[in-house]
């Protein structure tokens, strides 16, 4: 669907087509006609299915079409990575029109604390917030949020996961009671519907299908230290004929390397493939594991998607993929086209966060298999969040550190921004 069939006005069109965006995506096809009807909803969808833009376009043509130079849009979100991603998106949004925004979030300086505290007082139009640190403006009483008219909270399961929902609540005393509210999640566990009941009002759904890992996979994690990791693979895989085509999976190519040189101590037939080989050479070590010549292939993500390989026996992720999507084609590469196969994936102390977040996503409790007795104890089951900023769950379009690069330089105007 083009964005023209959902209503958006021509200032918004004109933004988009700036953008380069040519279709709407399932999350924005289905939200932003019921936002614009004025509807409160709730959705379930993930990073890098289009949701931000979902949610501020409607915004944004509402706040065009009658600017008062005031704050009107309140996004609450967990960190300051996502803050700061979010208000990019609005200044390439809003580039060619008077609209102000500002992210408010930790750790700064003094100067942000004050351009912070001019714009909650002075009204800028959106304001993207971190709770933690909103409170702290909001504790000192010269916040103005009468004027608020859309409240968004964006991760929202994150948000509680962290321990958020006490601060959530006590912002939202802080606003008008007539208001629209919007709240997207990546996965819609109890505790987010609770709070869904009590924040918004007979709100609209929208869900975006999420993908599920083939019925036939068996799934099953080991917690590991790092140093476990090679002598269980080999455990797992010496002696056992029967697996003829064993995969295993590593977030980098450097790793793959290091896999490949140590388990050739314990299984001469393997190799590893990754970007660091040329095409040439990555075909024929793929048509190598394709023919079965070859028993254990180590691999990046490169050979995750698209790539069909037939009857695979084993799939093992020597770590945690990045994302959760990344986790679904790694071990969708076994049991294609309703066969069996099973995937298991090696878990150190500073993936379990982020594999909890794979277990929120595709909805199922992976096993947990106690380590063989040879290799000693593992890590015992923790999945707390890491410290700010480490192994964060990084969805798709984010660079390394999980910020979005700048759409545009800034606003050549006098905006209550921070400095970059
Ligand atoms: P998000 O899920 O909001 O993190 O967005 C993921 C990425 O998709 C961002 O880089 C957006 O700029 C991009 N994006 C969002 N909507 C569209 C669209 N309709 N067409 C093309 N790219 C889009």
């Amino acid at each position: 669907m083009n964005f023209k069939e959902l209503g958006l006005n021509d200032q918004m069109l004109e933004a988009i087509s700036f953008m380069g965006f040519e279709k709407a995506t399932p999350v924005q096809e289905k939200a932003v006609p019921e936002i614009l009807a004025g509807n409160d909803l709730i959705a379930c969808a993930q990073t890098g299915t289009g949701k931000t833009a979902a949610f501020v376009l409607p915004v944004l043509n509402n706040l065009t079409k009658d600017h008062k130079h005031e704050t009107s849009v309140l996004i609450i979100v967990p960190t300051r990575e996502l803050a700061i991603q979010i208000d990019q998106a609005i200044q390439g949004f809003t580039y060619f029109t008077p609209v102000q925004s500002i992210p408010v979030y930790g750790g700064g300086g003094g100067s942000d604390w004050d351009s912070e505290k001019k714009a909650l007082t002075s009204g800028a139009d959106i304001i993207v917030a971190t709770p933690g640190r909103l409170i702290s403006h909001l504790n000192m009483g010269y916040v103005k949020f009468d004027s608020v008219k859309h409240l968004i909270l964006d991760e929202a399961d994150r948000m509680l996961d962290i321990g958020f929902y006490d601060d959530i609540i006590k912002i939202i005393n802080f606003l008008p009671k007539k208001r629209q509210t919007l709240m997207f999640s990546a996965t819609m566990p109890p505790k987010i519907r609770i709070l869904a009941s009590k924040i918004l009002t007979k709100p609209k759904e929208v869900s975006i299908e999420i993908s599920k890992p083939a019925e036939g996979v068996l799934q099953a994690a080991y917690l590991t230290y790092d140093t476990q990791k090679t002598p269980l693979i080999s455990s797992l895989i010496i002696n056992k004929p029967e697996l003829k085509s064993v995969l295993i999976f590593s977030s980098t190519k450097l790793k793959v390397n290091d896999i490949v040189r140590d388990l050739r101590k314990t299984e001469k037939n393997i190799q590893g493939i990754s970007s660091a080989l040329d095409q040439t050479k990555r075909e024929e070590v793929l048509s190598d594991f394709r023919s079965k010549k070859t028993r254990v292939l180590v691999a990046t993500d490169v050979l995750s998607r698209g790539i069909d390989i037939k009857d695979i026996d084993l799939v093992i992720n020597y770590d945690v993929p990045g994302d959760a999507e990344d986790y679904v084609h790694r071990i969708g590469r076994t049991a294609r086209a309703s066969s069996t196969g099973v995937a298991i994936t090696l878990v150190n102390e500073a993936d379990m966060f982020k594999f909890k977040r794979i277990e929120d996503f595709i909805e199922n409790e992976v096993m947990k298999i106690p380590l063989p007795h040879v290799l000693g104890e593992g890590p015992l089951w923790n999945p707390k969040q890491p410290p700010f900023g480490n192994n964060r769950f990084k969805g798709k379009g984010n660079n390394q550190s999980g910020k979005k690069k700048p759409f545009f330089k800034k606003k050549p105007d006098n905006r209550n921004k921070k400095k970059d």
